[in-house]
């Protein structure tokens, strides 16, 4: 057994299983083309390579990366930082199906890149921390709605499958994981993605504010209620079909 190293957020799965529920959860399927984010030590990778699909592991780790080459010769191996791999050039044999027992420290930045690629990828199984599956999967209107359900919905379908308990890794991480299915929307929204990103910065960096002021300088006090929004309303309060009219309103001004 290798060292985890904690600057690679590795935790890895040793719960038989709980592989065995995550790789019958994603099902794939011979010929499919697959990509593993962060493949480790080929807890998952052994099953998909089992499962006759096309598979490209995408692993940080040098010493990793070499022990994978040689555990799953047929499988293509790339060793890169994920964040900064080009990834039209590493994944020619698009769309692929994605998966990966992500590293948390980098969950975030990674989704919002991957949001960027989706015409390369048909669907995603990703491992993450509980917490941030629920504020993915959050509806308007709870505790946990933010402006990460917001430009994830905006993209995908996002779905809650099963809960993973600390136990299941090793290490164990300190906090709960769960698996969440990414379905992107056949039909993009259309929507200027910069003009977006900026509005909800702005209206989740005060929630407790009404929309009112939370949007002050983007979008005025009449122009909310011609979309039919009280401006006495909070930023949790606004679906994400709102916050695209809002954003949309933006954009034909400027
Ligand atoms: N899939 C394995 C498992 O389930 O046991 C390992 C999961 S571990 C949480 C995360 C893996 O992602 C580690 O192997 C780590 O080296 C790799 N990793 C971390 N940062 C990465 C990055 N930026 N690009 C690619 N892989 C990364």
């Amino acid at each position: 057994m290798i060292r985890a190293r904690k600057r690679f957020g590795q935790n890895f799965l040793v719960d038989q299983g709980l592989i065995g529920k995550i790789i019958r959860g994603f099902d794939a399927r011979p010929g499919e083309h697959v990509v593993e984010i962060g493949p480790g030590q080929g807890a998952l990778t052994e099953h998909l390579v089992q499962s006759g699909c096309d598979l490209t592991l995408v692993e940080i780790d040098r010493d990793l990366a070499t022990l994978l080459q040689e555990r799953f010769p047929s499988a293509t191996l790339i060793n890169e930082d994920i964040l900064k791999a080009d990834l039209p050039a590493l994944i020619p044999d698009s769309p692929v199906r994605v998966i990966g027992n992500l590293p948390y420290n980098i969950s975030t930045p990674l989704l919002f890149r991957l949001f960027h690629y989706l015409e390369l990828i048909s669907n995603m199984h990703f491992m993450l921390q509980l917490e941030v599956v629920d504020r993915m999967t959050a509806d308007p209107s709870t505790r946990s709605y933010g402006r990460l359900s917001v430009m994830t919905q905006l993209y995908c379908e996002a779905e809650k499958l099963f809960e993973v308990p600390p136990e299941a890794f090793s290490p164990r991480p300190k906090v709960q994981s769960a698996i969440v299915r990414l379905q992107p929307h056949k039909q993009a929204a259309q929507v200027d993605v910069d003009i977006i990103e900026k509005m909800l910065i702005q209206a989740f960096s005060s929630r407790r504010k009404t929309i009112r002021n939370a949007l002050k300088g983007l979008v005025s006090e009449s122009e909310l209620e011609s979309l039919g929004l009280a401006p006495t309303l909070r930023p949790e309060n606004l679906t994400v079909n709102d916050y695209i009219a809002c954003s949309n309103l933006v954009s034909t001004r400027s």
